[in-house]
């Protein structure tokens, strides 16, 4: 892992970044100063460092995506999050989402079926200090039994079909917002449960997020670990 270096530079491009994401709509105080106090370019490769905190999706391990911020703030003030929320996020990624869920609420649980993003994502979580997050490698279409009911689930991938686990998983009152489409255009939807256990749905427009695949894999790790050793 490189060094968390956090500098007054990132600082303060970090404030533009919000002021940014504020003229685009973003007004939900307390995730803009997530935003602003989160170093989103130590979940980058250093080779993107200048560019952290530009409203943009860039890419990471595992020919995966760190999504844009806007897409983090909106999709977060979609959940409507409480202090004392349960949140199981599908998609851990580079670990930012997260960090800005852990935030906001009182634990979050992510899931992620790259192995290598896992270990890099749990790894620099619990480095800055995001201790209320545990991380999990899985298939997010199983959800995670062992921890629901859930108050809130995220979905950071672009999901063919609603996986029926997370309805299930889903506490009395929680919602789930989740990108669905076939191909690689979403309609992004909030499903909330009543209290009798009855669901109901509403639309937030078009978005476009990679693949939520089935399985898991590790194969990414594997031919890393085949490069170095020709390399050694
Ligand atoms: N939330 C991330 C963005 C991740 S992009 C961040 O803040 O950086 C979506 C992620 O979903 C990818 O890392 C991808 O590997 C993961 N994903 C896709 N299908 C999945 C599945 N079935 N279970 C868990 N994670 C999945």
């Amino acid at each position: 892992m490189h060094k968390l270096e956090d500098t007054y530079k990132m600082k303060g491009l970090r404030l533009r970044l919000v002021k940014e994401l504020k003229s685009k709509g973003i007004d939900h105080e307390a995730i803009l100063s997530a935003i602003a106090s989160i170093p989103r370019h130590l979940f980058l490769d250093k080779a993107f460092w200048e560019w952290a905190y530009k409203d943009q999706a860039f890419p990471i391990a595992a020919n995966q995506t760190i999504s844009q911020p806007y897409t983090v703030a909106f999709q977060t003030s979609l959940l409507d999050l409480k202090f004392d929320d349960k949140v199981l996020e599908i998609g851990t990624g580079s670990g930012y989402q997260a960090s800005v869920l852990s935030l906001l609420c009182k634990r979050v649980y992510s899931v992620e079926r790259q192995e290598v993003l896992f270990k890099n994502a749990s790894q620099l979580l619990y480095a800055l200090g995001y201790k209320n997050v545990r991380c999990y490698y899985g298939d997010g279409y199983a959800g995670l039994a062992s921890r629901a009911p859930f108050d809130k689930i995220l979905v950071t991938c672009g999901a063919p079909f609603i996986p029926s686990e997370l309805l299930v998983q889903l506490a009395p009152g929680g919602k789930l917002v989740v990108p669905v489409g076939q191909g690689e255009k979403q309609e992004m939807l909030r499903i909330t449960k009543s209290a009798e256990g009855t669901f109901s749905k509403e639309s937030f427009g078009d978005c476009a997020f990679v693949p939520f695949l089935e399985g898991v894999d590790h194969n990414y790790q594997r031919s890393k670990q085949k490069e170095r050793v020709i390399l050694d």
